[in-house]
């Protein structure tokens, strides 16, 4: 037996969402998200999909990751988000920083200046986020500062929302506002970087944010990162399932896995399957989550272990050892699973997709 799940990644569904995107933001380019390694579908085969759809620029969070599109062969413009570390392997592999102080936008001068520079860069504005970017009184003048080097473009101007879920829409505004306020300032004095704030959830629900593109990572992988509103087309790039590996009969009154969380009520038919929080599937899933067996909804028995998982099929009429089992997919949602999990669809997305195997379709 394989370890792990497997991954099923409809390549044909993130096309799809990449137009839904489109359709959703009047043709405006989408930058590509694609950190933890597509958000664990797999950047390069993800990568190498979206390039020919005529994307604008991937994201990636580190170099390294940026390095590895590279070697895989992409050579789309990568837009590296948190990693200013190493100057000379953005010349040299030709990538996009994304930089925070005027002291990055000098090390990149510096360096671009050595070898073929310039080199583009986008520089990020924290505009209430609280991490990463330039956030002081004296932004306009930094800005202006950097403008003003040799060897670095200011290309793009970029910042992050903190809450757009319906309670924070009013500080996203104000969010949105300052940003806008800096780039009007900067556009009077010459300075007109291509404008970038939005993700997933400001995609969907603040059509203001759009600005001159949006950076999509969850909404491409086809969920929406709350549940209500108008989510568009977008369709689940992700399933995830596994077999049963062992049927178990046990009478009335038995307990399944660990601590003894479940006990069986009646004679009960319980299915092993060869998953387990090892493989992303979460602890907090235990006692809560369901899954698909020949299209029925089954309830998680127990707790979930490291390699194991157990769910009551009792009431699955002819079920049998070998049958799949549906954990994510065919209306088991990201969001769902999250809710279960007490945790988010992006979690989710991660942790079972980089715990799974991977098996791709077109
Ligand atoms: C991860 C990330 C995104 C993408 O966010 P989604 O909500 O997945 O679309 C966009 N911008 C930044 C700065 C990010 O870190």
């Amino acid at each position: 037996m394989q370890r792990g799940p497997e991954a099923e990644i409809d390549l044909a569904a993130l096309r799809g969402n990449l137009g839904a995107i489109r359709a959703i933001t009047a043709n405006r380019p989408v930058i590509a998200v694609v950190k933890a390694d597509a958000y664990g579908h797999g950047a390069a085969q993800v990568a190498k999909t979206l390039e020919p759809e005529g994307i604008p620029l991937l994201a990636v969070a580190f170099l390294s990751e940026a390095v590895e599109l590279r070697e895989s062969g992409i050579s789309s413009p990568i837009l590296v988000l948190f990693d200013t570390e190493d100057p000379a392997l953005y010349l040299k592999y030709s990538l996009t920083p994304v930089i925070h102080s005027v002291r990055d936008a000098e090390r990149f001068s510096k360096e671009a200046l050595k070898r073929d520079g310039p080199i583009g860069v986008h520089l990020k504005l924290d505009t209430g986020m609280g991490r990463m970017g330039l956030n002081g009184a004296d932004t306009v003048k930094e800005v202006l500062e950097m403008a003003s080097l040799q060897g670095i473009r200011l290309s793009g101007l970029m910042s992050h929302f903190s809450d757009v879920s319906p309670g924070g829409l009013g500080y996203a505004r104000t969010q949105l506002e300052n940003f806008n306020s800096i780039k009007r300032t900067l556009s009077e004095k010459g300075i007109k970087p291509f404008c970038h704030m939005a993700a997933s959830g400001s995609t969907l629900v603040m059509p203001e944010s759009h600005l001159d593109g949006v950076r999509a990572g969850l909404i491409l992988y086809g969920c929406p990162p709350f549940h209500g509103g108008d989510s568009g087309n977008l369709k689940p790039v992700m399933k995830v399932k596994s077999k049963i590996s062992l049927l178990k009969r046990l009478g009335p009154g038995k307990a399944v896995s660990y601590d003894r969380t479940f006990v069986t009520k009646r004679d009960s038919l319980i299915a092993v399957v060869p998953v387990g929080y090892a493989d992303g599937y979460h602890r907090a899933l235990s006692n809560r989550a369901e899954a698909l067996v020949r299209g029925a909804r089954v309830p998680l028995a127990g707790r979930v272990c490291m390699d194991l998982t157990m769910f009551d099929v009792t009431a699955v009429p002819g079920v049998s050892e070998g049958d799949e089992v549906v954990l994510l997919g065919n209306g088991i949602s990201h969001l769902e699973l999250a809710d279960w999990a007490g945790t988010n669809p992006y979690e989710i997305m991660t942790s079972l997709g980089s715990g799974a195997r991977r098996r791709y379709t077109d």
